[in-house]
């Protein structure tokens, strides 16, 4: 007997399983089923529009390579789904509501822990004005926006968690996208929307982490626009972060740009020396320590562009200083933090050092990574060089950009993440990467 079309993709789970986070595997492959698979067609039977939508866009290759890996077939690939109506009749096994009503509190994020500097105050105002009168001020939404590290997260946990010991709101809803979107989901598995609806609809404030992430389908976007007008036009308080400003925001719908556009718009900019060594002071102080000056100066000065990373910094200092007994002086942190930080901060490597390895790498040119041809090999390789430029220097995002032929920050950003997403993804091209950050270490300190 012939393999039935259930068998043929029982074959190349596996491949796939091996391609993707065990998390996505279960949100995406396991509720699919396949009605045809042979060297022609693939056709995929998916729960919704929705699914189908996010499916071929995140995973279209994930499939693509495994049944090439699996089988050597290069069929054409199609989705199925049944068009639901409102006559629907609630699915029998309905499971009971799943989406979280309460406020996630982290007490760690807070106005009074939030150290206020040039680039941050306007952000930081306009976040506490909103918190004391969310939905009343001119600024809903308010959009922060910013690269990693630089309190976006921080600065929203501290409005909700504001509202919260104040009672300025009382439902406050706090989400990162990709938690909307997979209450969405649930909820057309469920084929009963009213609870997302409800929970998300009837907030007083509404905080959506990383829009930049996970909104990109238009499913979501259009359920993320309703609860938005319906929020908006209530007077209640919408505030949400990302990772560039609205305009740059990639697939994303324009009347929800626009939407994002419409109250106040606020950057965070990475903070001065000033600011980081406040920062150090005020961390070191909240471990019941405090930081000699040229200490805190020393750190702050080799990690500009990312407060997590400082923080980080500080916490292997400190921890190291406790476990040899030793005052924290500037002589032991020049001699220590080298060491601790070697693995992701080198000072040898400069750019252009990481430019020509990655270039020679990859059997390119210098003026092929830094030119703008969009070739996948050629945009590889110039991701992979900004990603390594970024994790093993200081250099500040701009910098690198410019370095690597003016781009804007923006696009380093994107490089970053897209090198990050294949690391997880694709077991392969983490290895890859590793070799060559090893071979740039090694190079470095030599
Ligand atoms: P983002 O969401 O922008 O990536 P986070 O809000 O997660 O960044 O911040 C990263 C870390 O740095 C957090 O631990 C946060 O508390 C800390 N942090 C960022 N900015 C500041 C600041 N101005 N004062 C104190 N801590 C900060
Ligand atoms: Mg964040």
């Amino acid at each position: 007997m012939p393999d039935t079309p259930a068998d043929v993709w029982q074959d190349c789970l596996p491949t796939i399983r091996s391609l993707v986070q065990s998390q996505s595997f279960k949100t995406w492959f396991d509720p699919i089923e396949v009605d045809r698979f042979d060297p022609h067609a693939l056709v995929i039977r998916v729960p919704d529009a929705f699914f189908k939508d996010w499916i071929s866009e995140h995973y279209g290759w994930v499939i693509e390579r495994a049944v090439y890996e699996c089988k050597g077939w290069r069929p054409e690939i199609c989705f199925q789904f049944e068009t639901s109506t409102d006559s629907d009749p609630p699915a029998e096994s309905a499971s009971p509501p799943q989406i979280e009503l309460t406020f996630p509190i982290n007490n760690r994020y807070r106005f009074d822990n939030f150290v206020v500097g040039e680039g941050n105050e306007f952000a930081f105002s306009a976040a506490q004005a909103v918190a004391q009168e969310p939905g009343k001020t001119a600024f809903n939404p308010l959009l922060i926006y910013s690269g990693v590290g630089l309190g976006k997260t921080h600065l929203l946990q501290a409005i909700g968690h504001h509202c919260q010991t104040s009672a300025t709101a009382k439902r406050i809803v706090f989400v990162t996208a990709e938690k909307f979107i997979s209450d969405y989901i649930s909820s057309i598995r469920r084929r009963d929307t009213s609870e997302f609806v409800v929970t998300y609809r009837t907030a007083d404030i509404l905080l959506v982490d990383d829009v930049q992430f996970f909104l990109q389908t238009e499913g979501s976007q259009r359920e993320f626009f309703h609860t938005f007008n319906t929020l908006f036009q209530n007077d209640k308080q919408i505030v949400l972060t990302a990772d560039c400003a609205p305009p740059n925001l990639k697939g994303f719908e324009p009347r929800l740009v626009s939407r994002f556009e419409s109250g106040l718009v606020s950057s965070i900019d990475a903070p001065n020396i000033e600011t980081r060594i406040a920062i150090l002071n005020h961390k070191a102080e909240s471990r019941g320590t405090t930081l000699p000056e040229d200490v805190a100066r020393y750190i702050a000065e080799r990690h500009a562009t990312n407060v997590r990373e400082l923080e980080g910094a500080l916490t292997r200092v400190l921890a190291f200083a406790e476990l040899k007994r030793e005052h924290l002086t500037a002589g032991l942190v020049s001699r220590l933090l080298p060491q601790l930080i070697q693995s992701t901060t080198n000072r040898n490597l400069t750019l252009s050092r990481i430019q020509e390895t990655t270039a020679e790498f990859f059997s390119l040119a210098v003026e092929e990574l830094t030119g703008a041809s969009r070739k996948h090999e050629l945009a590889q390789a110039r991701h992979v060089g900004m990603f390594l430029c970024k994790s093993l220097t200081p250099s500040p995002l701009k910098a690198i950009g410019t370095f690597f032929g003016r781009k804007d920050h923006t696009t380093v950003i994107h490089a970053c993440r897209s090198v990050e997403k294949r690391i997880d993804a694709d077991p392969a091209f983490r290895e890859l990467v590793r070799q060559l950050k090893a071979k740039l270490l090694r190079e470095g300190v030599g």
